[in-house]
C-alpha cells in the first residue's frame, strides 16, 4: 500500500459508520419503539476467526452504544457439520473479546418447530411445494442471469399432496436427496435466489440439540431471517454477500409478519487480511491435513490462535476500529493488525531481557565471585510498573548477532576494540575473542568493564552509541522460543485462480529456538503472560510451557513497518 492511500484511508474514515447513522435515523423516526436489538449468528462449524471479530464488535458494539441488547444465536441448521466443540470455543472467544450476551443464548434449532409450522402454512397457502427432482436437476433448471429458470413439473402439485409428502419426508420415509420442499416464488425473477429456492431438505443425521426428532431440516436461508424475526431483532447486521439474499428474507417475512415490524438488514464489507485466509472450510482443511498444529496454532487467523500468539482483546478491537465498516470489499493489511498489538503491548507489558541466540562474554576485570543486582525499570512508558533487580556477574550472554569480528561501518555493537553499554549495568570494551578451531565459530568474547560507568550511579559521563541486552550466564534460565512468520507467502493465498492455497504455504512460518536464555525473573511466568524482550519483540508464554520447560511464542517483532509507512 502506498503512503498516500494509507493516509487517505485513515483520514477519510468517518467518525461514525454508515451503519450507526442508519440506526440513529431509525431511532429518530421512532421505529421499534426505540428498541435496538442485534445478534451475532455464527454457524457452529468451525472456530471463530478475526473476520468474525469484526462482526462481533459491530453487533455487540451497536447494542452497547445504544443501550440495546445483542443475542448470541447459533445458526445450527446443518447437523452434519456442526459440533459441540465449536459451540464451546465460540462462546469462549466472544467472552474473551470482551462481550456478553447475558442469558440470551439461542439456537436456530430452538425454532425448528416454528419453522416447520411456517413451512406447513406456506404449503397450505399454495406458496411451497415438494419437488421430487434431484438437487443437480433443480440447480440446472435455475437458469442464468439472462435466462429464466425452467418450471418444475412438480410445481403444480396439490396442497393435499404436498402436505402429505412433506409430513412423510419428516417421518423418515424417503431417502436423503430424494425430495425437497421449495418456496413457490418466481422462476423468472432476475434474482436467482428467488427462483423457487429450496427451503427444506431431508437429512438423517442426528442433531446435536434436537437428536432424532427431525428428519427434515430448514435451509440456512429459510432459518436465518425468520430466526431474527422470532427474536425481535431490529437490526440484522451481516456481510455484503447477503445483500442478494435480502429480497428472499423480506419475502419470507412478508408471509409471516402480523404487524409493521421486520428486522432491518444492513450489509457491510468482510474483513480480509493479507497473507492469510478467512474461510472456515479451508482453515479446517489446514487443521485436518496437519499443515498447522490445530485451530489454535499461533499462525492461524483464528481468535484462539491469535490469543495463543499473544494478541490482546484490546488490540483486536482497536484494529477493527481502525479499519472501520464500509460497502466495499477490500483486503486489510496485516501490518495494521501487528501495529495495533504493538501499540497495546508497548504500554502494558514489562520489558525484560532474553537472549535468543547466546554468545558468552567474559568480563576479565570483574571479580569472579561477585554478583551485583542491578535495578531496571520495568516499563519506561508507565512508572507504576516499578523496577526489578537483575543479577550481573563476570559472565554474561549477549545476542550472537550483536558481535562481529569484522564489523561494517556504523555497527554500533560489540566488535574488537569497540565499547557498548550492557543495559542497566556497565560499559564494556571488547579486548579479544576465542574461536572454535574446527568450525571457526566465535565461542567467547573477552571484555573489560569500566566500574565508573554503572547505570544510574556511576561517576563517569562516558557515552557510547550501542546498548545491548544481556543475561547473566550463571543465573539465566533456559527457554524454548517459537518464532512465527506469515503462514502464507502470498498476500491473498485463497483468492488465486486454481484455488490451491496450499502451494503458498510459507515453509519457514515456524522456527523453534531451543537454546534461549532468559533473566531469572521469568522463572515463574505462566501461560499467556506477556513481555517485551528488549530489542527483540513481544513474547507470550505458551500453554505448552511448564516450570521445567518454559516456552514462549513471539507475538510480533519490534519493527513497526506500518508506523514507518505512515510517516
Ligand atoms: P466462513 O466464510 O469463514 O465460513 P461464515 O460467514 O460462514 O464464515 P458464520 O459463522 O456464518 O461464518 O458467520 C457468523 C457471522 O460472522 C455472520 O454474520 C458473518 O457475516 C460474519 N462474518 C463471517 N466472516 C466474516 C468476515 N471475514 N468479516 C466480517 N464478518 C464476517
Ligand atoms: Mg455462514
Amino acid at each position: 500500500m502506498s503512503e498516500e492511500t494509507t493516509k487517505e484511508k485513515e483520514e477519510s474514515k468517518p467518525s461514525i459508520s454508515f451503519i450507526e447513522q442508519f440506526i440513529i435515523e431509525d431511532l429518530k423516526e421512532g421505529k421499534n419503539d426505540g428498541r435496538i436489538h442485534t445478534r451475532f449468528p455464527p454457524e457452529p462449524n468451525g472456530y471463530l476467526h478475526i473476520g468474525h471479530a469484526k462482526a462481533i464488535c459491530l453487533d455487540f458494539g451497536m447494542a452497547q452504544k445504544f443501550g440495546g441488547k445483542c443475542n448470541l444465536r447459533f445458526d445450527d441448521t446443518n447437523p452434519v457439520k456442526e459440533e459441540v466443540e465449536y459451540i464451546d470455543s465460540i462462546k469462549e472467544d466472544i467472552r474473551w473479546l470482551g462481550f456478553d450476551w447475558e442469558e440470551r443464548e439461542f439456537y436456530a434449532s430452538d425454532y425448528f418447530g416454528k419453522l416447520f409450522d411456517f413451512a406447513i402454512d406456506l404449503i397450505k397457502r399454495g406458496l411451497a411445494y415438494v419437488d421430487d427432482q434431484p438437487a443437480d436437476v433443480i440447480s440446472a433448471q435455475k437458469g442464468t442471469l439472462t435466462q429464466p429458470g425452467v418450471i418444475s413439473s412438480f410445481r403444480k402439485r396439490s396442497v393435499a399432496e404436498n402436505l402429505d409428502l412433506f409430513y412423510r419426508m419428516n417421518e423418515g420415509e424417503f431417502e436423503e436427496g430424494s425430495r425437497v420442499l421449495r418456496a413457490k416464488i418466481d422462476m423468472s425473477s432476475p434474482n436467482m435466489l428467488m427462483r423457487d429456492p429450496i427451503i427444506y431438505r431431508i437429512l438423517k443425521s442426528p442433531h446435536h440439540r434436537t437428536g432424532e426428532k427431525w428428519k427434515v431440516y430448514p435451509m440456512y436461508d429459510f432459518a436465518h431471517g425468520q430466526s431474527d424475526y422470532f427474536e425481535g431483532i431490529t437490526h440484522s447486521l451481516c456481510t455484503l454477500e447477503f445483500e442478494v439474499h435480502r429480497p428472499l428474507y423480506d419475502w419470507l417475512i412478508d408471509q409471516l409478519k402480523t404487524s409493521d415490524y421486520r428486522p432491518r438488514q444492513i450489509e457491510f464489507n468482510r474483513l480480509n487480511l493479507t497473507y492469510t485466509m478467512m474461510s472456515k472450510r479451508k482453515l479446517l482443511e489446514l487443521v485436518l491435513e496437519g499443515k498447522v498444529n490445530g485451530w489454535d496454532d499461533p499462525r492461524m487467523p483464528t481468535l484462539c490462535g491469535l490469543r495463543r500468539r499473544g494478541y490482546t482483546p484490546e488490540s483486536i478491537r482497536r484494529f477493527i476500529d481502525l479499519i472501520g465498516y464500509t460497502k466495499f470489499e477490500a483486503i486489510n493489511d496485516v501490518l495494521l493488525l501487528e501495529h495495533a498489538v504493538r501499540e497495546d503491548l508497548n504500554i502494558r507489558v514489562p520489558r525484560v531481557f532474553g537472549v535468543l541466540d547466546p554468545l558468552k562474554v567474559t568480563i576479565t576485570n570483574y571479580p569472579r565471585d561477585k554478583v551485583e543486582e542491578v535495578e531496571i525499570i520495568n516499563n519506561p512508558e508507565d512508572e507504576s510498573m516499578g523496577k526489578r533487580k537483575v543479577p550481573f556477574c563476570n559472565e554474561v550472554l549477549i545476542e550472537r548477532e550483536d558481535f562481529m569480528e569484522n564489523p561494517p561501518h556504523k555497527f554500533f555493537r560489540l566488535a574488537p576494540g569497540a565499547e557498548v553499554r550492557l543495559k542497566g549495568a556497565y560499559i564494556i570494551k571488547c579486548d579479544s575473542f576465542r574461536k572454535n578451531e574446527k568450525t571457526g565459530v566465535v565461542e567467547e568474547v573477552f571484555c573489560t568493564y569500566d566500574p565508573a560507568t554503572r547505570s544510574g550511579g556511576g561517576t563517569s559521563d562516558k557515552k557510547v552509541k550501542g546498548t545491548l541486552h544481556w543475561v547473566s550466564a550463571r543465573h539465566a534460565i533456559d527457554a524454548e522460543v517459537r518464532l512465527y512468520d506469515r503462514l502464507f507467502d502470498h498476500e491473498d493465498p485463497a483468492g488465486q485462480k486454481d484455488d490451491d492455497y496450499r502451494k503458498f504455504l510459507n515453509p519457514d512460518s515456524l522456527k523453534i529456538l531451543s537454546d534461549c536464555k532468559l533473566e531469572p525473573s521469568l522463572r515463574f511466568a505462566k501461560p499467556f503472560d506477556k513481555f517485551q524482550f528488549q530489542r527483540l519483540g513481544y513474547f507470550c508464554v505458551d500453554y505448552d510451557s511448564t516450570k521445567d520447560h518454559l516456552v514462549f511464542n513471539r507475538t510480533v517483532s519490534l519493527k513497526d513497518t506500518w508506523a514507518k509507512m505512515k510517516k
